[in-house]
């Protein structure tokens, strides 16, 4: 089958050009373009309550979300990770002088495996940093029951999570941070952009003066911040696009229920499915090809030769990045499940406008 148009693995959910105007108008009378303005504010209102969150704070991007968070809790020495991810994780956990120590993943949720963070913990460590993989939470209550015995700190990776619940809980609320990205291929974006959700009232001010380099008062700057302010032309972006949110994931979802219908009980191709008692943002659609009549590099393949971007993703695995050759503990053998699913995994063009005939094509392209 030929497909006419090349089709992205993700294309980015934009509201009307009216509406964003109309958004940003009165910053053309307040020129008050960034530094916790009025857009700034009536976003995170909104995210609070979005999220169900407690607390939360804007960022300029979620990867230095992540690392304010480190500085913020103080974090030292080792914290324990998944290789299965985006770069962002690893690199912010190194970058922040701390020790990534690699955890390996649950086959089915390809989430951080609780069972094996215990054997990994030294009196070094001082935190443990999982990753909800495509939107599937992970075991929180087993990672933290593991952090109460062993006075551990949990900073969740919830870049993918974002609208995603289970039993009624928003995955805003879980360890003592959440990271989520607003980057323009998320589910939720503002072009750029990120927050960190807590419980702890008293982080707030310590995160607010962080991402402002550290200023606390008129004459005074009492902590060695940076700079990661989210500016107001990106919250108006963030409040446009929340307005639509429900509406841009029951779109994905009906994508994802076409895939199934044309993926499932085929012999040697696994499907993610949505975790029981979830509400699932469909954020990505991760197909394993393993025993499939092709390689998952051969149907990548076979895909861009019909003008279709799937991606390999997480490919490679964090802890064989050429960045860190030679450095002692990165060792993908270590994590041979990550591995596995490394090797065999691939995410399929998914976004609200994505038709359905185009989902068929791209099957058709698969399956033939
Ligand atoms: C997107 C992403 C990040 C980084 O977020 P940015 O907003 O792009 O900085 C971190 N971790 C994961 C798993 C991601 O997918």
């Amino acid at each position: 089958m030929i497909v006419q148009q090349k089709i992205n693995v993700t294309r980015s959910s934009l509201p009307s050009f009216q509406e964003y105007c109309k958004e940003i108008q009165d910053l053309w009378e307040t020129r008050w373009l960034t530094n916790a303005g009025v857009k700034h504010k009536v976003l995170e209102d909104d995210l609070k309550e979005f999220l169900v969150a407690k607390c939360l704070t804007l960022y300029t991007n979620g990867h230095l979300a992540l690392e304010y968070a480190i500085q913020a809790l103080g974090l030292r020495g080792e914290i324990i990770t998944t290789p299965f991810t985006f770069a962002s994780t690893t690199q912010a956990i190194i970058r922040s002088g701390c020790t990534p120590v690699f955890c390996d993943i649950d086959p089915l949720t390809y989430t951080m495996d609780p069972q094996k963070i215990e054997c990994l913990i030294s009196e070094k460590t001082t935190a443990i940093m999982p990753v909800h993989v495509y939107g599937n939470l992970c075991n929180v209550k087993e990672i933290q029951s593991i952090a109460d015995k062993f006075s551990l700190k949990v900073i969740y990776d919830a870049a993918h999570a974002f609208g995603v619940s289970q039993k009624g809980i928003s995955a805003a609320n879980f360890g003592d941070v959440s990271m989520f990205s607003f980057h323009a291929t998320k589910v939720f974006h503002t072009i750029e952009g990120g927050c960190l959700t807590y419980h702890d009232e008293a982080l707030t001010k310590r995160l607010d003066e962080l991402k402002n380099f550290g200023i606390s008062g008129p004459e005074e700057v009492s902590s060695i911040g940076g700079n990661a302010k989210m500016n107001e032309f990106q919250a108006a972006m963030g409040i446009c696009n929340l307005r639509h949110l429900d509406a841009e994931i029951a779109k994905r979802g009906a994508v994802v229920s076409r895939y199934h219908e044309r993926l499932s009980n085929v012999k040697g191709i696994r499907l993610n499915s949505v975790q029981p008692e979830t509400k699932p943002n469909h954020a990505y659609f991760p197909v394993l090809f393993d025993g499939f009549k092709y390689t998952r590099d051969e149907v990548f393949e076979k895909l861009a030769k019909e003008g279709i971007t799937a991606r390999k993703y997480f490919y490679p695995l964090t802890n064989s990045f050429t960045c860190y050759n030679g450095m002692e503990g990165f060792d993908p053998d270590a994590t041979p499940i990550a591995q596995h699913v490394a090797s065999h995994i691939l995410t399929l063009p998914l976004y609200a406008d994505l038709a359905l005939r185009d989902v068929d094509s791209i099957c058709s392209a698969i399956l033939d």
